[in-house]
């Protein structure tokens, strides 16, 4: 069975314990590859290739690192079909998702920010006639990057790129749920020349890997994507040593409907913001608040539609519904749909494991599944289930939907369906959330800020905010 191996000091590496993890394809549900089981030891070795690696990286020419990174995207470019596939049968995804999405987005991670630190430019502020104030952004050193299963090859990019690109030395540790495509990642780092040292990636569990990465007194940052109830662990250690934090956390998006949009796009889109990746990601849609005008009508056409969403092989080219991640998740995402049915939701479809045949017949699908119902305070409408499970719910007045869009402890993202700019502003600038999509949905400009507020996290990644995030300012005062 094959192993993945760790990337520290330019070298593929078994762990310092020789202890694995088994690696499941979901949508099997059997073993088939081992994961390097690391530990402390494994992450000390990387932090000192890190340190090691600092002077020279930190002091090559932008335009040196830009190239390498290049070299790198050429090679995601070049390896789609591969990484794809890979994709797929680590995370259960469709491969169509994986090719069209994840490592599309992966290459345009690593392209973006080796072009944007080109451009990153620092303020002067000038004190009429007696100073001159220059701001010298420096990278910090040896920083953590920590990113979550939902989409692997994509948000570990997201995180690594902006970090190399300002010149910092990294130590990365992608979810031990879906490990494989960074480790064809270091691969194709190697055979792109990334000087050794420079991109660490230590394979291994969040509770020991991930913690010592983010313990250790020489990693001076830490970004991390993943659950709220991780995200306050990490902030509890990292607070007392100062380390600067960014943290991508969960989500409990609201879709608010009215009843005077463009009533085919939204149902196009609001089967895509609920459902893709099998509602595995931060951003989809799992709270649809309907105009009371419009609700019985978008019910009977959200429901015909997502009838005809079938679960399938992620690997067949036509399957647009595959496995979720994990028997784990899948166990979690069943119990809050009975827990939705006891606190008295109706399923209007899914709602049940299925149990597909031939090799698939153990894999984790569950179909995509909406409730109606419910009270807008049960944990049902409260909780992060990211799973393929949504809930409808009609309001009366924007003010109400409004007020509900805001009554959980997360605010990362949000849609608003309307063609009324007035509405589409107001209600904008009233939702607590990071992001607001009008319109449209997951529809991403990289130079954009993209975080959450409340819960869902602090911070903000993308763009010249990822690159100040990985580097420290020194205001620098000449006196004239
Ligand atoms: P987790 O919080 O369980 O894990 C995220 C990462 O942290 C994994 O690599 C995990 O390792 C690691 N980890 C776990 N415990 C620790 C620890 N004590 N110290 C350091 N690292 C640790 O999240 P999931 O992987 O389950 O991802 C799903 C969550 O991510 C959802 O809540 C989702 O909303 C959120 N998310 C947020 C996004 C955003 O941009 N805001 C985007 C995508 C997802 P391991 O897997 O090995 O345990």
């Amino acid at each position: 069975m094959e192993e993945i191996l760790n990337y520290i000091g330019g070298k593929l590496l078994e762990p310092q314990s020789n202890q694995y993890i088994d690696n499941y394809e979901p949508a099997t549900g059997s073993v088939y590859s081992q994961i390097p089981n690391s530990d402390e030891k494994d992450v000390a070795i990387a932090v000192e290739a890190a340190k090691n690696a600092f002077p020279g990286w930190s002091n090559t020419p932008a335009s040196t690192r830009s190239a390498i990174m290049i070299r790198i995207a050429d090679l995601i470019a070049a390896n789609l079909d591969t990484l794809a596939a890979a994709e797929s049968k680590d995370n259960g995804k469709p491969v169509s998702l994986a090719k069209s999405v994840d490592i599309p987005r992966a290459e345009s991670n690593i392209r973006f920010f080796a072009t944007a630190i080109l451009h990153f430019a620092s303020e002067a502020h000038i004190m009429e006639n007696s100073a001159i104030n220059y701001t010298n952004r420096k990278p910090i050193g040896v920083v953590g990057c920590i990113s979550p299963w939902n989409l692997p090859l994509y948000l570990f990019t997201w995180k690594i790129a902006p970090a190399l690109a300002a010149g910092n030395c990294v130590v990365a540790k992608p979810s031990e749920i879906t490990p494989y495509t960074a480790f064809l990642f270091s691969k194709l780092c190697i055979e792109a020349g990334l000087p050794a040292g420079v991109l660490n990636i230590v394979h291994g569990l969040g509770a020991s890997t991930g913690n010592a990465i983010v313990s250790h007194k020489s990693v001076k940052a830490i970004s991390f994507t993943g659950g709220t109830t991780t995200g306050a662990h990490i902030a509890a250690i990292a607070a007392p040593m100062f380390k600067k934090l960014s943290l991508e956390l969960g989500g409990k998006n609201p879709n608010i409907i009215f009843a005077d949009c463009d009533f085919d796009k939204m149902i196009a889109t609001t089967v895509r913001s609920s459902f893709s990746n099998q509602g595995q990601i931060c951003l989809c849609g799992s709270r649809i608040l309907v105009e009371k005008s419009i609700y019985e009508k978008f019910k009977t056409a959200f429901v015909e539609k997502v009838k005809k969403m079938s679960v399938g092989d992620p690997a067949d080219p036509e399957t647009k519904m595959g496995a979720v991640v994990s028997e784990a998740h899948m166990n979690k995402v069943l119990s809050y749909i009975e827990l939705a049915q006891k606190e008295g939701g109706k399923i209007l479809t899914g709602g049940q494991r299925v149990f597909l045949e031939g090799k698939n017949k153990n894999g984790y699908f569950i179909p995509p599944t909406i409730i109606e119902g419910l009270d807008e305070n049960c944990r049902t409408n409260k909780e992060e289930i990211f799973g393929p499970v949504v809930t409808i719910a009609p309001f009366d007045t924007e003010a109400e939907a409004v007020r509900i869009a805001n009554s959980t402890e997360y605010g990362l993202a949000a849609t608003v369906w309307t063609s009324n700019l007035n509405t589409a502003h107001r209600v904008a600038a009233n939702i607590e959330s990071g992001i607001v999509w009008i319109n449209t949905w997951l529809l991403r400009d990289l130079r954009t800020p993209f975080g959450g507020v409340k819960n869902s996290g602090v911070g903000r990644e993308g763009g010249f905010e990822a690159l100040k995030f990985f580097t420290e300012s020194q205001n620098v005062c000449i006196e004239l």
